[in-house]
């Protein structure tokens, strides 16, 4: 796919989504926006196709990558022994920033699940998203459309950044919503297990289906379980160059440095900072978390230091969990 010149390919930046679509129905890879985070798709029954995700992110092969759909329909020909709890998050959270993880049909290629038995299924909300997913009738395997390891990109440019010269296109939208990856949801028991926060909170999940549990920080299941059913979170994630310090308060701040960034909320502790960012809320520190990161990479900071979230909006478990994350500590 695309023009190959000395090994590299020409990544096209594209408005069409139907001329996406052709080139996924080729064997391409394309990225494209969702309301979480840009993805990186191709054909999820395409084992050549969905290998050439694994290398242009250098991506560890054991890491499952999400099947996306256009809508519930396809969910039978992606998945099989479709649980009650399963369709009563479904109906209630899809389409939307919720992945299902269910036993994996055959259809769905081995490489695309990293080897498991079971499939990770979202139904993205976002027009353009929706639209690019039906126009290549195809079940679509995509992760975050990053480098491994790095932050997750929330704008075309971003992608970009990463993938240009990787991957054959990136199919052009708008910032993205929520900014934050999916609520990853295990629905292969008949309790759900909650594998990863996002937009949706565990008591929203609860709210649905009041069986459902946290994996590891409730006491009742180890931290090696949780490993067995989701193994991509073992791997680094979200990390910039930078190093990551997290803080508690403003008031906990270490003195400014000339070669340090600030990403907090308001107000901006003192100091004379290199570079920083404000955020009025918790959804808007989400939604600009990974771009803030990857500013301050682009400004050579050595030190980002990051407040972490509090409050009570449903997004702040997700949030603190990313801080965390991208300051290199293990979930
Ligand atoms: P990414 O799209 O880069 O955020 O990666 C997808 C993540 O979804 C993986 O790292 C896993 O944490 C989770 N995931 C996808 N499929 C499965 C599955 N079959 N079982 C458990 N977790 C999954
Ligand atoms: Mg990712």
């Amino acid at each position: 796919m695309g023009d190959r010149n000395q090994g590299k390919l020409t990544t096209q930046v594209l408005s069409d989504h139907i001329a996406a679509a052709k080139i996924i129905q080729r064997g391409g890879v394309v990225a494209f926006p969702t309301e979480t985070v840009f993805g990186l798709g191709a054909d999820a029954t395409n084992p050549t196709a969905v290998a050439r995700i694994f290398s242009a992110k250098g991506r560890p092969g054991d890491n499952p990558l999400i099947v996306h759909i256009a809508d519930a329909g396809q969910l039978p020909s992606v998945a099989m022994d479709i649980t009650d709890s399963a369709l009563a998050l479904l109906d209630a959270f899809s389409p939307g920033p919720l992945t299902v993880v269910l036993p994996k049909h055959a259809n769905i290629c081995a490489e695309a699940t990293g080897g498991l038995e079971s499939v990770g299924v979202r139904i993205p909300k976002h027009p353009l998203a929706a639209a690019f997913l039906q126009a290549t009738e195809l079940p679509i395997a995509a992760p975050s459309a990053n480098l491994s390891g790095r932050p997750s990109p929330t704008t075309w440019q971003a992608v970009v950044e990463d993938l240009e010269g990787r991957i054959d296109a990136v199919l052009r939208g708008e910032p993205t919503q929520i900014g934050l990856e999916s609520t990853v949801v295990d629905c292969t028991t008949d309790s759900p297990t909650l594998l990863r926060t996002g937009a949706i909170s565990l008591s929203q999940l609860q709210q649905v289906v009041p069986s459902t549990r946290a994996s590891v920080d409730n006491g009742s299941r180890s931290g090696t379980e949780h490993l067995r059913r989701s193994p991509g979170t073992r791997h680094p994630h979200y990390q910039p160059t930078a190093e990551v310090d997290l803080v508690d308060r403003v008031s906990t701040v270490p003195s400014a440095a000339p070669d340090a960034a600030y990403i907090g909320f308001a107000p901006l502790p003192d100091g004379n900072w290199m570079w920083h960012e404000v955020f009025d809320s918790l959804e808007d520190f989400a939604r600009g978390y990974y771009e803030a990161l990857r500013e301050a990479d682009r400004r050579h900071a050595r030190r980002i230091v990051v407040e972490l979230a509090r409050g009570d909006s449903p997004i702040v478990d997700a949030l603190r969990d990313r801080q965390r994350r991208s300051a290199g500590h293990q979930p």
